[in-house]
């Protein structure tokens, strides 16, 4: 049996069909933004492999880094003890963090991150004696991971529907425009009182479609409800490190969140770990002589030293001067080919953000579920370019490293499908 045949055996894969699904491709290896097949067919990774592979696949350095800790600790249980790699990833994330955050929990992905952030905002009022500030607010069309509390932040959509029934009561508000903000801004200054967390995705709804939306809007929103002492939660599980062209999403902003969610490009793609960093005010609520206000919450892998190295030698890669201007270049080239698409029929809402570019194909009906994601996919990859569209939007996310030859070649293989298309 080869790859492909053993893997049908006996795996199933995530957000994958179960039925008539696309063929499964057994990659053998990365280097770079490249991935290779067993016949040393390569696909240039436009979407950074699930937005977290910011530095390129198999960077030496990052491995090297990681081989060199496995041998002197691999894991040591978090509870009792500390390392080395967690303590100098905590103090350099608390310098570079926007913000006054002060602490670090650690946990395994996006999804804990963003479950930690909750379940901290919710307690730090609770340890504090005000019990029935319990509620949390969100954004429509958010998406904060799949696990069940993160579901329940997420917007009901076809990811939850299933679950409806078990997730937990949210209040979800539409993302700031000029025509709503008032609207926005007056339910905060009425129902705030009772709202114990706010948690939001800034500038950058991703898995809800690459919706972005004003600096100066979410600005506005944000100061409403610290005044009203809401929790202010930026989930930066995607746009953290560098993705939006600056180190944080939040570093746009001018008002900063009292929490923040971090993951994916955190090691540099490379290892499994989440982070939920609070200010001192948050923590001050658990600090108790009292045992029941203590945070009982942790993961098997919480701060796994190979995960924490990898963090480390991916900072040290992200805040080299190359790496900054790299970001800044692929952030120009985004823009220059989004002038390009917004004259061609067909598509629709081309947008960028830093490093993401992303536009619609215009089917009539904008749904994830859409089969247009999978036709584009595979004619993608006949050009030796991977994308992975969100239903009719399309988004390109490329590993920073991307070379202008590749760019090229990602952005003419998207032109070549919309001149297919258009004929
Ligand atoms: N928050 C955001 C904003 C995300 O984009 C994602 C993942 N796409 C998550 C949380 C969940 O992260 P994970 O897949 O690592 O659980």
């Amino acid at each position: 049996m080869n790859l492909q045949q053993r893997d049908e055996a006996c795996i199933w894969h995530p957000y994958t069909a179960q039925k008539n699904n696309a063929p499964i491709i057994p990659i053998v290896k990365g280097k770079g933004t490249l991935l290779y097949t067993e016949n040393n067919t390569t696909y240039i990774d436009a979407i950074s492999s699930w937005w977290v592979t910011i530095h390129g696949h198999a960077h030496p350095e990052i491995a090297k880094r990681i081989f060199e800790q496995a041998q002197i600790l691999e894991q040591v249980i978090f509870a009792g003890f500390t390392h080395k790699p967690a303590i100098e990833l905590a103090e350099r994330l608390v310098k570079m963090l926007p913000g006054q955050m002060a602490k670090i929990f650690y946990s395994d992905n996006g999804s804990t991150a963003t479950e930690v952030a909750i379940k901290m905002s919710i307690q730090y009022w609770w340890n504090q004696g005000q019990v029935q500030r319990n509620k949390i607010l969100a954004f429509k069309n958010g998406y904060h991971g799949d696990t069940f509390g993160a579901m329940s932040i997420s917007d009901r959509s076809v990811f939850t529907i299933a679950y409806r029934d078990k997730l937990f009561e949210v209040i979800f508000i539409d993302t700031p425009t000029p025509a709503n903000l008032n609207e926005l801004t007056n339910f905060l200054q009425n129902e705030g009182e009772d709202i114990a967390a706010f948690i939001y995705e800034p500038l950058l709804q991703g898995a809800g479609g690459m919706k972005m939306y004003e600096t100066y809007l979410l600005n506005e929103l944000l100061n409403v409800a610290k005044h009203q002492s809401i929790v202010c939660i930026a989930d930066e599980v995607l746009t953290g490190f560098g993705r939006t062209g600056k180190f944080f999403a939040s570093d746009h902003v001018y008002t900063k969140p009292d929490i923040m969610c971090l993951s994916k490009g955190l090691t540099g793609g490379t290892m499994a770990l989440g982070v939920t960093a609070c200010t001192k005010n948050i923590h001050d609520a658990f600090v108790s002589d009292d045992k029941m206000k203590t945070f009982f919450h942790g993961h098997s892998f919480t701060a796994n030293p190979l995960a924490c190295t990898a963090a480390l030698a991916s900072l040290d890669l992200l805040e080299t001067v190359e790496c900054i201007q790299k970001i800044g270049w692929l952030a120009k080239m985004n823009k220059a080919f989004s002038y390009d698409l917004e004259r061609l029929n067909g598509i629709k809402n081309v947008r960028v953000l830093g490093t993401i570019l992303a536009f619609e194909i215009d089917t009539g009906s904008d749904e994830y579920l859409n089969n247009i994601s999978r036709e584009i996919t595979a004619f993608c990859l006949q050009q030796g370019v991977y994308l992975r569209p969100l239903g009719n939007t399309v988004y390109i996310m490329p590993p920073y490293c991307i070379t202008e030859t590749e760019y090229g070649q990602v952005q003419q293989t998207i032109l070549n499908w919309i001149a297919l298309n258009n004929q």
